[in-house]
């Protein structure tokens, strides 16, 4: 995949699946925006693409303040003098719940960076490719906004909003020369899941067809294909990223 020349935004690319996909798509010439509230993460990622030959920089930003999406794609443009892509992938996972005992601050907290958070981003972008001529989105979703994830109803009414925006906006802006889709992924080997113990890891991964987790180079793949022109004739689809999962 050829990014050269292109600049993009990553929002939670100091860690997991975020971390992957800016690596990927620096790799394959992309300026990126690394973009985290963890400024930790953010610059360890930028020096690991510089250090490797890249381009990126490193840009600390909370997406559940509007204010806050608004100042990353500012940035973008006052650092690389254009913005052509957008990676929406920033989000929290919270702890299995039932749902009438889930509390409604964690409630909010989820829904506020899963579901705002993605849609404060996607309002500053899309104001930004409204003027510029366009531009291409790509929303992380998963595999519970696609089916039922018993036990996270914040999570999965966060990530099924996700993918209503993102169908509904690609409508919308379809004929303004901006792309936007959503990518789903099922169990991830990603820094979180590592830590758990391997019973567990085993049952998550028995829930796909494959019988094994997905790695996070295997879901940035799909990512930097959906963010690329090799996708041109695509918009408001969501990329299942689950070994199977949802077939079963
Ligand atoms: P992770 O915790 O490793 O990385 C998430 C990053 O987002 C962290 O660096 C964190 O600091 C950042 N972040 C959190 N809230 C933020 C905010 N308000 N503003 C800016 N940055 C913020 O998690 P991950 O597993 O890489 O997950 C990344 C995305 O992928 C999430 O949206 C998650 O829902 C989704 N996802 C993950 C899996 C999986 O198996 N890991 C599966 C499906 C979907």
């Amino acid at each position: 995949m050829s990014f050269n020349g292109k600049v993009g935004i990553v929002t939670g690319a100091g860690s997991g699946l975020g971390e992957a996909a800016a690596k990927r798509l620096a790799r394959d010439g992309a300026k990126i925006i690394v973009a985290d509230r963890d400024i930790t993460g953010a610059d360890r990622v930028t020096k690991e693409i510089t250090a490797g030959g890249g381009n990126a920089s490193a840009f600390t930003a909370d997406i559940s303040v509007f204010q806050a999406a608004q100042e990353l794609v500012e940035f973008a443009v006052r650092t690389y003098g254009r913005l052509h892509f957008a990676f929406n992938n920033a989000g929290i996972t919270p702890a299995l719940t039932d749902t009438h005992e889930v509390d409604p601050q964690d409630w909010l907290d989820v829904i506020g960076i899963n579901l705002n958070g993605t849609f404060y981003c996607m309002k500053a972008e899309l104001a930004y490719f409204a003027e510029s001529g366009g531009g291409t989105i790509l929303n992380m979703a998963s595999t519970a906004g696609v089916m039922a994830h018993a036990g996270r109803p914040a999570y999965a009414a966060s990530k099924h909003g996700i993918i209503g925006l993102t169908r509904s906006a690609a409508v919308e802006y379809a004929q303004r020369g901006i792309r936007i889709n959503a990518i789903a992924p099922g169990p991830i080997d990603a820094p979180s899941a590592r830590e758990l113990p391997p019973e567990v890891r085993k049952a998550i991964a028995d829930k796909t067809a494959m019988k094994r987790s997905g790695t996070t180079d295997e879901v940035a793949a799909v990512a930097a294909f959906l963010l690329s022109d090799q996708a041109s004739f695509v918009t408001g689809s969501v990329y299942e990223v689950n070994g199977g999962q949802t077939q079963l």
